[in-house]
């Protein structure tokens, strides 16, 4: 049986009557992900080939584009924006984007976040903090620097963990994302959650989905969080936290530490009937569910129809917002979206 939607509260009317952002499952969007470059100094094995194929720089969104798309979301009723990429710091004009959109946090945006991979952190930390972010996720998938080269193929600990630390001591509260790779970093997972820990940093655990074509083969590597809770259970006092994100995560506090562990088990677990979200890709996609093709093309509208073209698209997107993913790692040949993370924005 499924939870009831999202966020069926005393505002839904009200939102409704303004046009507010409500699917035909009765969900409200209330969380814009937004894909700022398909593009990456990184590669890590499980979300993108070594020779990933990137869109041509005259298929992407302007930042004005983006911001104007955003503000739109904005003003429907979307209150939480995330940034993401690929990855985000490596767009040149994306500390223009953070500072424009960042003047709405506090009215109307409760808040604006970054998924990012950590290598620019260092150089970003103060400006993304003096814009308004105030928390940023990093991915971390090993702290053994040559298992995090294996994982990365190209990436350096030293440099993540720089940033890492920037981050917090610009006062930005970090949460580690590490992707559980069965026979890669399975062993590390606990030295992993004692590390956040110790440093007061926030941890989520995600397991692979198949997205898009990689070198590898997904099933050898995945690895079901309900095996890595067991063990990591056994280890911590982990008590239950009630925290919902609207997403696939569920949430766990480790001792009185402070330190929130988050399980992101889209295969495993069924979430969707809380999905308070969409994504923005590079390239104007509006994508209704990370595991599914759906979407409806806002570059298209916004440039051919502006303001009103842009709002009937978004509606329409509202209206074919699948009602739950497709997901399965079942040794299938084809990974079940053609999409690579890094092009919806993870
Ligand atoms: N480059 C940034 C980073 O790595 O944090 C932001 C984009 S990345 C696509 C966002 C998140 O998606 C990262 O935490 C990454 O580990 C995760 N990810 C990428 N491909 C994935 C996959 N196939 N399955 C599960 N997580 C994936
Ligand atoms: Fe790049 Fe992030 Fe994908 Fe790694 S997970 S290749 S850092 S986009």
């Amino acid at each position: 049986m499924g939870s009831p939607p999202n966020d069926i509260d005393a505002r839904t009317p009200d939102r409704l009557a303004m046009g507010g952002l409500v699917d035909a499952h009765g969900r409200v969007v209330r969380y814009l992900r937004i894909s700022v470059t398909d593009r990456c100094d990184l590669r890590c094995r499980y979300c993108m080939a070594e020779t990933m194929t990137f869109l041509p720089r005259s298929e992407l969104l302007a930042l004005e584009e983006i911001a104007i798309i955003a503000e739109r979301f904005i003003a429907r009723g979307v209150t939480k924006i995330r940034l993401s990429g690929g990855e985000p710091l490596v767009r040149r004009d994306v500390g223009d984007l953070v500072a424009r959109l960042g003047r709405h946090v506090g009215r109307g945006l409760d808040e604006l976040t970054m998924t990012t991979n950590g290598t620019r952190l260092a150089d970003h930390a103060q400006c993304l903090h003096a814009a308004g972010i105030r928390r940023v996720n990093v991915s971390l998938d090993s702290l053994d620097p040559a298992l995090f080269r294996h994982i990365t193929r190209h990436g350096d600990l030293a440099q993540v963990l720089g940033g890492i630390f920037a981050a917090r001591d610009a006062g930005l509260r970090v949460k580690i994302n590490t992707v559980a790779l069965r026979g890669l970093n399975e062993h590390e997972l606990p030295d992993i959650l004692a590390w956040t820990v110790e440093h007061g940093f926030d941890l989520s655990l995600i397991e692979t989905m198949p997205l898009g074509e990689v070198d590898e083969d997904r099933t050898d590597r995945f690895l079901p969080l309900t095996e890595v809770f067991a063990d990591l259970s056994a280890r911590f006092a982990l008590t239950r936290d009630a925290h919902r994100s609207g997403g696939p995560a569920r949430y766990w506090s480790v001792g009185d530490s402070g330190t929130r562990l988050g399980l992101i088990s889209p295969l495993t677990a069924n979430f969707c009937d809380g999905c308070n979200r969409v994504r923005l890709t590079t390239d104007g996609k509006l994508y209704l569910c990370l595991g599914h093709d759906d979407q409806v093309d806002l570059k298209a509208a916004l440039r051919g129809g502006g303001i009103p073209a842009l709002d009937a698209a978004i509606d329409h997107g509202l209206r074919i917002k699948p009602a739950a993913h497709d997901f399965r790692i079942d040794g299938a040949t084809a990974p079940a979206v053609a999409r690579h993370m890094s092009v919806t924005g993870g």
